[in-house]
């Protein structure tokens, strides 16, 4: 018996029949570039630590933790404030398990039945699916050629549709590219809803953060996460910057004790290493610009990319070369992109081998030349 068929099915609701859960291949490889990860582990230095503060931790997890993790939350104000030059304090920054739980409740507090989110395609699916199941409508709009967006043009599509709520990734996974603040400025300006700005893989750009554009925007939110460059996807950690309305909004729908004892202490930990762990950014962006004018070389299209993945093409059946890549140990991401594929940049050797399978490909069969 499947959600599908059968009583279950019945019970359903509608508009969640017939959909198909989110699901990156879990696959045993030697060479896996498919979920945008940090390939450094952390540092035994940095074991120790989270080992010794997550069973200090331990003492007391007897009790609930802090529900508002304001310990947390001061430290990522701290971080957030080092890194983008703008003073934060705890009030304006919120955490939870991962940035996909943070959308979530932006879209159970703003979104849900009767009301809109409207994000621009290709981005990334999980604001789609995360709309979806909090019974938000979702209206996509197309990217312009090359995936660019454009002040003007963007900010015409959000006033002539009015959504509830906007989601501008930067960079835009999977394309890549960064979203000029222009265009959130101006996306802003014609929005009458929130404007979410997913910026996942921010630490990879040289670009000023959205987080410069706050003062004065109580609709704008900007959303992180420690899963990418903070090399921290397994302990489930994202956050948010918005104005403090926005985060005393959100205690409305959040799960009480939602972040548990072990996540807050794990990454408090995590944050007093953080030049270590973004130490390894440098190292991933040489991989990444090595991939882009490799492949370029090859005489593919690459997306240019402020994160730590590329968007390569145009196949005629990226299928079968994403298939390829697989059979010579290297799994990439097949994102639904009809003639694209995107890969992560990985350490060195990972790169290395990702670049010489895909010359064998492209070298051994006609159908995986560039379409
Ligand atoms: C990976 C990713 C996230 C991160 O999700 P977590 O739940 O924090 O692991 C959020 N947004 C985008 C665009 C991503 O690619």
């Amino acid at each position: 018996m499947t959600a599908r068929t059968g009583e279950v099915a019945r019970l359903l609701r509608e508009d969640l029949r017939g959909r198909t859960p989110y699901g990156a291949p879990q696959l045993d490889v030697a060479v896996r570039l498919n979920t945008n990860e940090n390939p450094y582990p952390p540092s035994p230095g940095l074991v120790e630590h989270l080992a010794a503060t997550v069973a200090d931790a331990a003492r007391s997890m007897n009790r609930y933790p802090d529900r508002d993790a304001l310990a947390l939350r001061t430290d990522l104000a701290a971080y957030l404030t080092r890194s983008t030059g703008t003073p934060l304090d705890v009030a304006q920054v919120w955490a939870a398990n991962g940035s996909n739980e943070i959308l979530q409740q932006l879209l159970q507090a703003f979104g849900g039945p009767g009301r809109t989110a409207l994000g621009f395609e290709p981005t990334y699916s999980m604001h789609q699916h995360i709309a979806t199941a909090t019974s938000t409508r979702w209206l996509p709009v197309e990217r312009l050629p090359g995936f660019a967006l454009e002040p003007g043009a963007a900010a015409l599509v959000v006033n002539e549709h009015a959504p509830d709520v906007v989601f501008l990734c930067s960079p835009n996974n999977p394309t890549g590219n960064a979203v000029d603040l222009e265009v959130i400025e101006a996306v802003y300006a014609a929005a009458r809803g929130l404007v979410v700005v997913d910026e996942a893989y921010a630490e990879f750009s040289d670009r000023p953060s959205a987080v410069s554009l706050l003062d004065g925007r109580e609709r704008l939110v900007v959303t992180r996460t420690m899963s990418k460059a903070f090399a921290f996807a397994g302990a489930r950690l994202g956050y948010l910057a918005a104005d403090p309305a926005v985060v005393e909004a959100l205690l409305l729908v959040r799960l009480p004790y939602h972040l548990s004892v072990l996540s807050q202490a794990a990454a408090s930990a995590a944050l007093d290493h953080a030049d270590e762990l973004l130490a390894t950014v440098d190292a991933v962006k040489v991989q990444r610009d090595r991939m882009v004018s490799e492949m370029r070389g090859l005489g593919l299209d690459v997306v240019d990319s402020d994160a730590n993945f590329v968007l390569f093409g145009e196949f005629g059946d990226e299928r079968g070369t994403w298939q390829g890549l697989l059979d010579r140990g290297v799994l990439v991401r097949d994102v639904g992109l009809p003639g694209w594929l995107r890969v992560t940049a990985g350490t060195e050797d990972e790169t290395t081998a990702f670049l010489e399978a895909l010359r064998q490909g492209m070298a051994t069969t006609d159908g995986e030349a560039p379409g």
